[in-house]
C-alpha cells in the first residue's frame, strides 16, 4: 500500500514509518507529492484538523493518506492550550514560560495534564478513520531535560519521574500519546491489508 503522511514535519514522518514498519506500507512525505497542497489547521477539535489534513492529501494525490493533530491540555487551565497548542506563543521557548506563568503557584495535584493525539485516515474517496491516543502527566515548575520538542520540558511521567525531555525518544516513543494513537492505525491497516489480501 502507499500512504501518503499530511505533514511537512521530518520527526513526525519519520514516527510514521517506524510505527507502520513490516506492513509492507511505503510511506510518501507530502512534499514529494507533484504540487503538494498548502495545508492550514484552524479548526476547533483535533479530529477535525486531523481528518482535514488526510482527506486534502488523499483527493490530492488519489492515495490514501494520514494526518496526525495533537495539544497539550491543563486541568488547572481548562483543558488549554488543547488544540491551539501550537499557536499558543511564538516559540517553544515563549510557549513554555506562559505556561508557566500561568501555573505560578498552583500546587503538584493542581498541575495535572495531558498530551492528546489524533491521528487521521483518508481515502480519496472520502472514507476517515479516527484514533486516539492520551499520555497522562503533571507540569513541572521549571523545564528539565534536553531531548524532545514542543512542551516535553515540562511534561513529568509520574510513572518514571521523569519530564519527556528527560526520558530521551525510545522511550517517550513508546509511551507518547501518538505512539497510542499510531498503535491503533497500525492494527486498522494490519485489518485491512489482510482484509484486502483475502478478497
Ligand atoms: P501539531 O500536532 O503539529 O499541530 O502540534 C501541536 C503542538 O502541541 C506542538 O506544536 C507542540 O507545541 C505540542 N505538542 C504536541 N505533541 C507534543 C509532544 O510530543 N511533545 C511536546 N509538545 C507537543
Amino acid at each position: 500500500m502507499r500512504l501518503v503522511a499530511a505533514t511537512r514535519n521530518r520527526g513526525k514522518i519519520r514516527e510514521i514509518s517506524e510505527a507502520l514498519s513490516g506492513l509492507g506500507v511505503e510511506l510518501i512525505p507530502l512534499d514529494e507529492l507533484p504540487d503538494p497542497p498548502e495545508i492550514e489547521e484552524k479548526r476547533e477539535t483535533y479530529e477535525e484538523n486531523a481528518a482535514h489534513k488526510a482527506l486534502i492529501a488523499a483527493r490530492h494525490s488519489g492515495l490514501p493518506a494520514v494526518a496526525d493533530d495533537s495539544g497539550l491540555e491543563v486541568e488547572a487551565l481548562g483543558g488549554a492550550p488543547g488544540v491551539r497548542s501550537a499557536r499558543f506563543a511564538a516559540s517553544d521557548a515563549e510557549r513554555i514560560a506562559k505556561l508557566l506563568k500561568l501555573l505560578k503557584g498552583v500546587p503538584f495535584e493542581r498541575r495535572r495534564a495531558r498530551f492528546v493525539c489524533v491521528v487521521a485516515f483518508a481515502t480519496p474517496d472520502g472514507q476517515v478513520e479516527l484514533f486516539r491516543g492520551e499520555c497522562h502527566g503533571y507540569i513541572t515548575e521549571e523545564p528539565r531535560g534536553e531531548e524532545g520538542f514542543g512542551y516535553d520540558p515540562v511534561f513529568l511521567v509520574p510513572e518514571y519521574g521523569k519530564t519527556f525531555a528527560e526520558l530521551g525518544l525510545e522511550v517517550k516513543n513508546r509511551i507518547s500519546h501518538r505512539a497510542r494513537a499510531l498503535r491503533k492505525l497500525r492494527g486498522f491497516l494490519e485489518r485491512r491489508l489482510s482484509d484486502e489480501g483475502s478478497r
